[in-house]
This record gives structure tokens, sequence and C-alpha cells, in this order.
């Protein structure tokens, strides 16, 4: 799979570190093509170079505008020299293969930065290179392609092996060459989009042929202005829907999809009811997820702005959703309601007297879709057929996005067999098991979260608080007040996603008749909040993980 490096085209804007090259040239006798300024340096370091103008028989013109845009450098670029019939096309034609391409391009962006004006900013969008670069690493069958001075050691090395680079390393390299020309683009791309906007003499005509956008579209819904977008995002993702508005009316908003992304939440078909507004998306798209931490087993979530309002697991999904609905029933009005499991007429039924924004789960039961779309006209109901697979989120901050690895509950810490007791005795197995309930549920309650548990269903949420106690006395308060039972914090279980900075906030769940907590531990005071719960012979565990959300 190794090709030897016999013949390389150079055509490069930065300069530095030709020298490497050179002398590995020189050395193994490789035949070098070059464009005018490169064919220069590499000629001064001592490199016998033939002019790109000789091989095409067609000066450098139009101010560098075409220089290797020609057959005889592109042909020997695209042969690919394992198919025997390229290999005599080209030998008629009198056309000799290229085994290497080392192109950088003009500095576009750095060009921009400069502050140039238009004129020579458009000078700078290289044209020639990246055909180079595309072509070569099209035919990594043939060619290894290089765009990056810092591999022009390893070049170096692979010329002076005489036994060129590996069908992987040339596979590796034209990813990196892809890379390179689409980011290149997309630089372009940012800078034309800002200036160059839809004009009005260009009518919405072509909008209205977007037959999905179209179709889709809320009432009255304006896309977002072009301008106000990032280019990078709207030029390489597909607008889905123009929603209604954002998170308040005022405010403009759209679905994209990632169109390499062919499922997952973004991707719900809708069954019923109104169109999907921008929080109904990030409420539903939450509640899902939750859901989702638990399989395989069944479990139901109410959420309301990003929150769980009731969280719960079942032998069936009905009892899951009765048993989370029970645990804060006045929050549940207008919110958003996840199954993990297919929707049953038991189910709708119970969901039927509850107003309810959105549904969603994998699937229903006919007789239970007919139901909620026959009686709950608004009622939007989702399906979506695979569970969530994104494995990076993303939050845009300002001129930016940040990226992260999605908090999966899946680490040694979030497993009951590596909690360490501090205090109190072991715990017994339903214990346990309502403690494990409330560890993997406290994962989806913004910070500050204290979420209170019983028979594998949430019984008061202490949710985004800025600081601990408040979310202990708010957990217990809506524990004591929410239900007909009006003392559900004594005898449940409390998880916490991050540790007790102080006794505090754990005396608090003690005061109020919690018989076991679990958190993270690790704060500086952990000896005093672990002696809070030993005074009151309060079990405690501690996970050594954290799952802040926020
Ligand atoms: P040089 O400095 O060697 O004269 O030119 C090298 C630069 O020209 C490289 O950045 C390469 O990408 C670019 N280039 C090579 N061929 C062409 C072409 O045909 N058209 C344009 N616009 N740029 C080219």
């Amino acid at each position: 799979t190794h090709r030897p490096i016999r013949r390389a085209l150079v055509s490069v804007f930065h300069k530095e570190g030709l020298e490497t090259l050179a002398q590995a040239f020189v050395k193994a006798g490789t035949e070098v093509v070059s464009t005018g300024s490169t064919a220069k340096t590499l000629a001064s370091l001592g490199v016998n170079v033939t002019e790109v103008s000789e091989v095409t028989g067609f000066p450098e013109s139009l101010d560098g505008r075409v220089k290797t845009l020609d057959p005889h450098i592109h042909a020997g670029i695209l042969a690919d020299m394992t198919n025997p019939d390229h290999v005599e096309q080209l030998e008629q034609l009198g056309i000799a293969a290229f085994d290497l391409v080392v192109v950088n391009l003009y500095p576009f962006a750095d060009t921009v930065r400069s502050g140039a004006n238009e004129a020579d900013t458009i000078e700078k969008i290289d044209i020639g290179g990246p055909s180079m670069v595309r072509g070569a690493a099209k035919n990594s069958a043939s060619v290894a392609v290089i765009t990056d001075p810092a591999d022009y050691a390893l070049v170096a090395q692979r010329v002076a092996d005489g036994q060129g680079f590996s069908l992987e390393e040339r596979r590796w390299l034209a990813a990196k060459a892809f890379a390179h020309t689409a980011s290149y683009d997309a630089t372009i791309t940012e800078w034309t989009s800002q200036r160059w906007i839809k004009p009005a003499s260009v009518s919405p005509v072509s909008e209205a042929n977007d037959s999905e956008a179209a179709e889709t579209a809320a009432d009255g819904a304006d896309a977002i202005d072009e301008k106000l977008m990032p280019a990078t995002l709207t030029r390489t993702w597909n607008r889905a829907h123009v929603l209604r508005y954002g998170e308040n009316p005022h405010q403009q908003a759209s679905l994209y999809l990632d169109p390499l992304d062919q499922v997952g939440f973004a991707h719900a078909v809708q069954l019923g009811g109104k169109p999907m507004s921008y929080n109904n998306y990030v409420d539903a798209d939450a509640a899902w997820r939750t859901v989702w931490d638990f399989a395989p087993r069944i479990a139901v979530a109410v959420t309301k702005h990003n929150n769980p309002c009731g969280l719960a697991l079942g032998e069936t999904v009905a009892e899951a959703h009765r048993k989370a609905h029970a645990c804060d029933p006045m929050s549940a009005y207008g919110g958003v309601i996840a199954a993990n499991a297919t929707v049953t007429l038991d189910m709708a039924n119970s969901v039927r007297p509850i107003f309810t924004e959105v549904i969603v789960a994998p699937d229903y039961e006919p007789e239970a879709l007919e139901l909620l779309q026959t009686k709950k006209k608004n009622l939007r109901i989702l399906k979506v057929a695979e569970p969530p697979h994104a494995r990076t989120q993303m939050r845009a901050i300002d001129g930016g996005v940040l990226l992260q690895t999605t908090d999966l509950i899946d680490a040694e810490g979030d497993d009951p067999a590596n909690w360490r007791l501090v205090a109190g005795e072991a715990a017994d197995e339903q214990t346990l098991r309502d403690l494990a309930f409330a560890w993997r549920s406290v994962r989806c309650v913004k910070s500050n979260a204290i979420l209170l548990a019983h028979d594998e269903a949430t019984v008061g949420i202490g949710m985004g608080q800025v600081n601990r106690v408040d979310s202990c006395d708010l957990a217990v308060r809506r524990a004591n007040t929410l239900a007909d039972n009006a003392d559900r914090a004594t005898g449940a279980v409390a998880a916490s996603d991050a540790f007790f900075p102080f006794a505090d906030g754990a005396q608090k769940l003690i005061d109020a008749g919690v018989k076991a907590i679990v958190q993270p531990g690790s704060s500086i005071r952990d000896e005093e909040v672990f002696a809070a719960a030993r005074a009151a012979n309060v079990t405690m565990y501690v996970t050594g993980t954290r799952h802040f959300f926020h």
C-alpha cells in the first residue's frame, strides 16, 4: 500500500519550513513541480525545480488567478495509478502523475483580520490551491496531500526512506486536507454572507418552493434575519422549522437540523396538536433525555421550564406516569410528559384530564393515540423512534460556542456498589434502590439540586437555587405541601447533585426526617457534614462523582 514519492507538486503561500522538504527532495532526487515564488524559494534551496508554466505550456496569468488550473496538472493529481486504465490514459496524454501534493492556501482569514479592502480580500480567495488539495485528497489511493507545515518533517522521512506513505497514512492526510478546505470555505462564507445578503429584488419565490420549511412554518412566523445568523451554522445546517417565536414573543427562532444526523429528538414526528414552540423543544428534549437515563426500566418524567416536577419508574408506563404526576400535580399543569416506553390507553386516560403542552414517547398504542388526538386537540404528540444519542452538547456564548461531552450516568461513582458509607447503617435493599433512583434522577435537576424520593418516585425537588440550603428547604417544603399526604419528607431518601459545603443543608434534610442521603462528598467540611448525619443516625453515602446541570 506504500507509494514511493518520485514526483511532487509544491505550491505554498507560507514558505516557512520548506528547507526540510528541499533537503529531502535533493537527496532523494525527487522531481519537483512548483508555482512562481514557491519555485524560486525551492531553487534557492538547491532543488532542481520545474515551473508549473513549463508543464502546462501556459503562463501564470490574471494576477495569479490561473496558475495550476490546467489538465496537465490536474490529470497528474487525479489519475488513480492503481487503475491500469488511468495509467494508460495518462501515458497517451503525455502527462506524468504526482505522488505528493504540498499546498497551503492564500491567507484569507489573515487578510480579513488585517482590515484589507474588499478587492484585496477577494483576491485572497484561493482557487487553484483548494482544487489541488481536494483533487489529491480525493485520490488518496495514489497521492499523499500535505496542507499542514507541521507534517513536513514526516514527508521528509517518507521521501528519504524511498517507501513513501502507506494507504492508511494517505487517507489520514486526505481527511485532514478536506477539513482544511472545509474550514477555509467556511471562513469565506462567513465573510461573504455578512456582506452579500439576499437583495429585495429576489422575491420569496425560492422560500415558497422550499416546501418543507414553508409547510411547517407556523402562522405569522418570521425566519431569523439572515444577517443575525452565525453563517457557519446556517450554511451547513438545514433549517427545518421556522418557529412562531423564541423564548419570548419578541424573539425570532428556528429549528436547524444537523445534515449528517438522521435521528434524534430534533427529528421528532408530530402526530397531533399545535406547532412546537421554542420552549416546547427545550423542555421536551430535556424530559426525553431524562427518561432515557433509566432505560431499560420504564420511566416517565413531567417537566416544566427545563426542570422535572415529577419523575418515576413503574412496572407499567401508566403507573410510572401516575407516580411522576403525584409528585407535584400543581406544577404539572402546562408541562411536558416524556415516557421511554409505548404510551398505553391506560396512561392516555390518566393524561387526559391534565393540561399538558407536549407528550413525547417512542410509540403509542393505536387506541391511546386516537384518544389523545381526538380528546386533546392542542396537545403536541411527538414520536421519537430512537433514544437520545448525542454524545456532545453545544451552548452558544458571545462570539463562540462551548462544546462538552454529554453528562452520562456511567461514572464509577454512579454505581452504588462503589459508594462509600460515611454515616449511619448500611441501607437495606429498598432504601438502596431508592437512593440509586434519587442519584440517577438528580442529574436532570438544575443546580443546586436536592431531590427527595420514595418508592422509585420523586416526592420533593429543590431546583435551581443559588445556595444548597435553599434547595434543601425547597425540596422539603415541596415534599410536604404539594400532595394530600402532607409529610412525604419523613422516611424519604435524598440526593444532592454536588457536595454539601457546610452541614447546614444536610441538617435541614435530617430535621425533616429523611432517612438516607447520597451526595458526592469531597467538601473541605465533609467531616462536619458526616457528623451531622451520624448524630441523627441517618445513613449517608458519598459517590465521588458530581452531576451539575446549569
Ligand atoms: P506562489 O507563491 O508559489 O507563486 O503561489 C502559491 C499559492 O498559489 C498557493 O497558496 C496556492 O494555493 C496558490 N495557487 C496555486 N495555483 C493557483 C491557481 O491556479 N489559482 C489561484 N487563485 N491560486 C493558486
